[in-house]
């Protein structure tokens, strides 16, 4: 972290997992827990349905409910989809896109992830862009021109201006639910070679004022050695977001 620089932000990626009913009663619990944990952002990105339950419980405290994913279009005929227009009208701010799920379950590729960047963008919200290799890319040592083309791909036509709201998550997709994590020096590379990408796209600046967060089975166990790292951000946190406790020992790590 460097948080002279640049936000710490702590974010939850639900996933498939809560109903309205379960969603209120975990807010109800996490909330006294990181009560007055000022040091960084903590966010929760939930599944449509769940969103107001979970709004309506956090009013009042520092915790901030997002989405788990957008459409790139304003409305129309897209089944099942969201727009942005949508999820800003329901007061959401936050959205996770391009997360490794949506890209190997559900077909996303850096163009419809650039696609939804920039719908999300362009209605105000803040985006956590998602992006990392997969194992046998870290194996065959091309990480860095992996994420190097995503964060160029996924970026296209996003303005300095709007990299203000945009946090970068660096998620080696190997290391996502497996109990599998980065070492804090892999972890600190990486986020580190994608600053020099932000550099060469925006300066200096926008590369040192952007949050880059590490997720991938972030826990309450090594937390604090990930985020001591000066790249690492904070993180968007999977498995460990579902139990209060835990959650609460990262938002601890990043005090
Ligand atoms: C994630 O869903 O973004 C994630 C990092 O999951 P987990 O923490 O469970 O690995």
């Amino acid at each position: 972290m460097n948080p002279a620089k640049r936000r710490t932000v702590i974010a939850g990626n639900w996933k498939m997992n809560f109903t309205p009913d379960e969603a209120r009663a975990f807010i109800r619990e996490v909330k006294p827990l990181v009560a007055g944990k000022d040091k960084c952002d903590i966010v929760f990105c939930a599944p449509y349905v769940t969103i107001a339950s979970a709004q309506d419980e956090a009013k009042g405290s520092k915790i901030s409910i997002g989405a788990e994913n957008v459409h790139f279009a304003e409305k129309g005929a897209y089944t099942g989809e969201v727009s942005a227009k949508m999820l800003t009208a329901c007061g959401v701010k936050y959205v996770i896109i391009g997360h490794s799920e949506r890209r190997q379950y559900f077909g996303e590729t850096d163009e419809t992830v650039n696609a939804r960047t920039k719908a999300a963008l362009a209605a105000g919200m803040t985006v956590i862009l998602c992006l990392g290799e997969v194992k046998e890319q870290r194996l065959s040592g091309i990480t860095k021109e992996v994420v190097s083309m995503q964060t160029k791909l996924d970026l296209a036509g996003v303005s300095a201006e709007e990299m203000k709201r945009v946090i970068i998550a660096y998620e080696p997709v190997w290391a996502i639910g497996t109990g599998l994590t980065a070492t804090p020096e892999q972890a600190d590379e990486t986020c580190g070679q994608i600053r020099e990408v932000l550099a060469e796209l925006y300066g200096t600046e926008v590369a040192e004022s952007t949050t880059i967060q590490y997720g991938g089975s972030m826990n309450e166990k090594n937390a604090a050695e990930l985020l001591a790292k000066p790249n690492v951000d904070g993180g968007l946190i999977g498995g460990a977001s579902l139990v209060a406790e835990k959650f609460k020992a990262i938002v601890d790590a990043a005090q």
